[in-house]
């Protein structure tokens, strides 16, 4: 990998780096608007630099940091799972989803995740290592040119902790929602986190107009210690404080994601203990059919659980969604493809 990565350079990094290779610093805008605007990853083809600029950056930088591996359609709907090559040959799974109001992205952030959550295959072999800014909007930029789609939406919700791998991040949102770039605004950005709650603070700090999923899973400590190891760190208490303040600094409403597991946290109780939690907060909650890992011995609940499950929410005056499951025949919970495909191919277990 090359010591900068250009496509993970801000405008006014490219900028700064033109000024160091002593260039005119509005070429730096020029090379951001051909990477993020264009997606253009061959120097030779950014036709308004000097042959001799081009020649150089050549010489120094690569931006094609993210290569179609193997990609799964669904026979049921238009979902596509795809898993990347990067550079150093690490893996990773990302997914289009098409929706009536467009096209959807899911990104990983981070290749596997330390956060440990116990119905999480992404997590089983740990952190290998953070994703760059460029890798992550690499990933969206080869969504759209394999399947000829623009992509309106991201979710950062694939593999990995985003507030975990903080400022690149904050740096991907920034490329990626630059006019001269992509141009995907903030309100069409969901960042999904575990709930880190310091990490929270300071993203609300930022004051970005992007929504917040926070991925809850449980209505009390002793259930969400017992499937999320990042409950025994921040208490339910302090991580619903910490979206109070989000809320209050940003006037964006949270989501918070709820994976209903089999006798785990579906029941009637808990559903009244999460409502009664959430009552005072502006937020939206998302229940979702969990994908059952074959590592684990968590199971998915019963539609009709789920469904009156959304209905005691909602008598609490709680805006709920069921999530539609989509691509199910290609069906693999986060992490599970990369992992098969690892398996498959003699790495791994
Ligand atoms: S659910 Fe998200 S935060 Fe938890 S282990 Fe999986 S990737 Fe990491």
């Amino acid at each position: 990998m090359q010591d900068r990565e250009i496509a993970s350079l801000t405008v006014e990094e490219l900028k700064k780096l033109m000024l160091e290779m002593g260039e005119k610093e509005f070429r730096g805008e020029q090379i951001f608007h051909w990477i993020h605007g264009k997606r253009t990853v061959a120097f030779d083809e950014m036709t308004n630099l000097p042959g001799e600029l081009r020649e150089k950056l050549k010489a120094s930088f690569d931006c094609n940091l993210v290569s179609l591996e193997q990609k799964y359609i669904s026979k049921i709907d238009k979902t596509i799972k795809y898993l990347f090559r990067l550079k150093d040959n690490n893996i990773i799974e990302s997914v289009l989803m098409s929706y009536n109001y467009g096209n959807s992205a899911c990104i990983s952030s981070q290749v596997g995740c330390r956060m440990g959550c116990a119905f999480c295959a992404s997590t089983l072999e740990g952190l290998i290592r953070n994703l760059s800014a460029g890798e992550m909007a690499g990933q969206i930029y080869q969504i759209e040119k394999d399947s000829n789609r623009k992509i309106s939406n991201i979710v950062i919700m694939g593999a990995g902790e985003p507030l975990d791998n903080y400022d690149n991040i904050l740096k991907f949102i920034s490329i990626i929602n630059h006019p001269k770039g992509a141009n995907i605004g903030q309100r069409h950005i969901t960042l999904s986190t575990c709930g880190l709650v310091d990490k929270i603070y300071d993203l609300a700090d930022k004051n970005l107009q992007i929504t917040l999923a926070i991925s809850l899973h449980a209505p009390n400590d002793r259930i969400r210690q017992e499937i999320m190891p990042i409950a025994k760190r921040y208490y339910m208490d302090e991580l619903l404080k910490a979206c109070s303040y989000y809320i209050e600094k940003t006037h964006r409403r949270i989501t918070f994601e709820y994976a209903l597991i089999n006798q785990v946290n579906d029941r009637e109780e808990h559903a009244y203990e999460l409502a009664d939690k959430l009552k005072a907060l502006l937020c939206h909650v998302n229940l979702i059919p969990m994908n059952p890992v074959k590592e684990s011995h968590y199971r998915e609940s019963h539609q009709e659980r789920i469904n009156y499950f959304k209905k005691i929410l909602e008598s609490k005056g709680i805006q709920t969604t069921i999530r539609r499951r989509l691509g199910s025949d290609i069906d693999a919970a986060c992490g599970q493809l990369r992992r098969r495909y690892l398996e498959g191919n003699g790495v791994g277990k």
